[in-house]
C-alpha cells in the first residue's frame, strides 16, 4: 500500500515544529516545542545545537503519536529551517564545539566593516548574491574557528564539520552518514558561488575556512538518505530541504517566474521567483537560490524587513496599549485614518531597501488629538508600507510591476492589514486557506523527490484561496505613501 503522509520538520528561530501532511496538503498532526534563546552579550544571539536537534526529534515523535501514525505511514521527511544559523561540530563525537550562532547575532559586525573597507563587497555580491553582513554564515564560522581554542587546527585536520541547521539535522538523523546542504541554504552562507553552484575558493581562503569542513551542496528535492531505524521504529527517507523563506515561496506554489510572496511574521520577507536567471539588484535586494529541483536551479530576489509583526508585540509588551495582536484589527478600524501619524519601526536599523543599521524608530505627525487607535493603526500601516517598499524595489529590478502578492505569516490573519496592503500596493493580495506555507513547502520538496507528488501541477491544485483583497476604488494610497517616505527620511542617513 502507498504511504499516505509526508512529515515536515520546521526548525525555526524560537521553536522546533513538526507537521504531517496528506496528499491534498491538509494538516494531519502538529507538534511544537520552544527552546532557549541565549544572549551572552548585547547583540549576541545563540542556541544550543543539541537542544535544536533534541526538540526536533521530540516533536517528530509526538506528531506521529498525536496523529496515531507509525513511521511506516510516512513517505518521507522534508526539512525547513532558520537560515544562516551556524553550527560547527566535532566529526568524531558529534558534539558542537560552540553554541549555534544565530542569524540575528551581530558579533561579527566589525569584521564585516573591515571586509567592506578592503573593497570586497562588489566581488562578494557578484559571486554570492549577498551584501557583506554579519547575518550570513561565513563570518560566524570564521569567528568560531578564531575564538574556540584549538578549533582552527582541528578544522584543518578535517576533524570539524560545519552546517546550517538543515545540515546538522540531516547529519544527526542519518547517524553521521550524510553531510549535505541544499542549494538554498548554501546560498545564505556567503561562501557559495550561486552561478557555479560551488563553494568559492577565494572567499574560503579569505576567511581561512578549509573546504573539508563544508557540506556537499545538493538540490533541494532529492533523497539524501534515511533516518536511523532507532529514531522512529524504522527508517524514513529524507527527501528534501530548503531555507524557511524559500520553502514558503514553494509552499505558496510560486513556481513561475514573476510570482511573489510576502510573509508577515516577526520580521517581513518578500521573495520573488526570477526563474532560472539571477537578477542583480540595483535597489538593495539580495539574489538568492530559491531551490534546486529536477537538475535545474531557480533563483529569487529577496527583501527583508527586520521589524514587521514585532511592532505589534512592541505595542503590547512595551507600550502596553493592546492586550493581544488580534484586537489591533478592530482598534485600527475604529478610526478613519491615523490622523497623519506614521510609525517607522526601525528598532534595529532598517533593512531592504534602505540598509541603514544606525536608523532608529520614529513616530511622526503626533498632535493633541492623537490617541491609542491612531498609533495602533499606524503600526499596522507601517507593516504594509515596508512591504510596499520591497515590492517597489523588486519591480524596478525586474522592470515590471508586481501586481499581486501571495501572503502568509502570523499577521496575515489581520484583514485590515491586507485590505490596506492592497490599496498601497495597487494590486491584489491573495491569502491561501493554508498559511502554513513554510512547512508545506518542505513537505512538497520531499514528496516530489519520492514521487508522492508526481509533478508541480499535482501540487498546484492543493493551493486554495481563502480570500482575495483588491484595492478599494479611489483610495488615497499614493498620498499616504508620500507621507510614509517623508517619515522614513526623518530617521535614515542621520
Ligand atoms: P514568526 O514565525 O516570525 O515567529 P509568526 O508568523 O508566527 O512569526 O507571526 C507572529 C507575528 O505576527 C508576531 O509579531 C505578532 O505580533 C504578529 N501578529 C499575529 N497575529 C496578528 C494580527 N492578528 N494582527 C497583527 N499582527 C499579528
Amino acid at each position: 500500500m502507498k504511504k499516505k503522509y509526508v512529515m515536515a520538520l520546521d526548525q525555526g528561530t524560537t521553536s522546533s515544529r513538526c507537521i504531517i501532511y496528506d496528499r491534498e496538503g491538509r494538516i494531519i498532526s502538529v507538534s511544537q516545542k520552544e527552546f532557549r534563546q541565549i544572549y551572552p552579550r548585547e547583540g549576541w544571539v545563540e542556541h544550543d545545537g543539541e537542544e535544536i536537534y533534541r526538540t526536533q526529534l521530540q516533536v517528530a515523535s509526538e506528531a506521529l503519536f498525536k496523529g496515531g501514525l507509525r513511521a511506516s505511514d510516512i513517505d518521507s521527511i522534508g526539512i525547513t529551517n532558520q537560515r544562516e544559523t551556524t553550527i560547527v561540530w566535532d566529526k568524531e563525537t558529534g558534539k558542537p564545539v560552540y553554541n549555534a550562532i544565530v542569524w540575528q547575532c551581530r558579533r561579527t559586525a566589525d569584521f564585516c566593516d573591515s571586509l567592506r573597507r578592503e573593497g570586497l563587497e562588489k566581488e562578494y555580491k557578484e559571486k554570492t548574491g549577498l551584501l557583506i553582513d554579519p547575518y550570513f554564515s561565513a563570518t560566524k564560522i570564521q569567528w568560531i574557528l578564531e575564538n574556540v581554542p584549538g578549533a582552527r587546527e582541528k578544522a584543518q585536520a578535517g576533524k570539524l564539520l560545519f552546517g546550517t541547521v538543515e545540515t546538522w539535522i540531516i547529519w544527526n538523523l542519518t547517524g553521521g552518514k550524510v553531510h549535505v546542504t541544499d542549494y538554498s541554504n548554501a546560498s545564505r552562507t556567503m561562501l557559495f558561488n550561486i552561478h557555479e553552484l560551488k563553494w568559492d575558493r577565494d572567499i574560503m581562503q579569505r576567511f581561512d575556512i578549509p573546504e573539508c569542513m563544508l557540506p556537499e551542496p545538493v538540490p533541494s528535492s532529492k533523497i539524501y538518505g534515511e533516518t536511523e531505524a532507532h529514531f522512529f521504529g524504522e527508517p524514513i527517507v529524507i527527501g528534501g530541504a530548503a531555507g524557511d523563506q524559500q520553502t514558503a515561496l514553494f509552499g505558496q506554489t510560486c513556481f513561475s517566474e514573476g510570482q511573489a510572496k510576502n510573509t508577515y511574521g516577526t520580521g517581513g520577507f518578500m521573495l520573488l521567483n526570477t526563474g532560472e536567471k539571477i537578477v542583480d539588484s540595483k535597489n538593495g535586494l539580495l539574489s538568492t537560490i530559491a531551490w534546486g529541483l529536477d537538475d535545474k536551479v531557480y533563483y529569487a530576489l529577496e527583501g527583508s524587513v527586520f521589524v514587521s509583526g514585532a511592532v505589534i508585540q512592541w505595542l503590547r509588551d512595551e507600550l502596553g496599549i493592546i492586550k493581544n495582536a488580534a484586537e489591533t484589527e478592530e482598534i485600527a478600524r475604529s478610526v478613519e485614518n491615523t490622523g497623519g501619524v506614521y510609525i517607522v519601526p526601525a528598532f534595529t536599523g532598517l533593512g531592504a531597501p534602505y540598509w541603514d543599521p544606525y536608523a532608529r524608530g520614529t513616530i511622526t505627525g503626533i498632535t493633541r488629538g492623537t490617541n491609542r487607535s491612531h498609533i495602533v493603526r499606524a503600526a499596522l500601516e507601517a507593516m504594509a508600507y515596508q512591504t510596499y517598499d520591497l515590492a517597489k524595489a523588486m519591480s524596478e529590478d525586474i522592470g515590471c510591476e508586481i501586481k499581486s502578492l501571495r501572503v502568509d505569516g502570523g499577521a496575515c490573519e489581520n484583514d485590515f492589514l491586507l485590505e490596506f496592503q492592497a490599496d498601497i500596493l495597487g494590486g491584489e493580495i491573495y491569502r491561501p486557506v493554508c498559511t502554513e506555507t513554510t512547512s508545506l513547502g518542505a513537505a512538497y520538496l520531499a514528496g516530489l523527490a519520492t514521487g508522492f507528488w508526481e509533478s508541480l501541477d499535482d501540487i498546484r491544485d492543493n493551493w486554495q484561496i481563502d480570500r482575495i483583497f483588491a484595492p478599494a476604488e479611489n483610495n488615497n494610497g499614493k498620498i499616504l505613501l508620500e507621507g510614509w517616505h517623508k517619515a522614513v527620511k526623518s530617521c535614515v542617513g542621520l
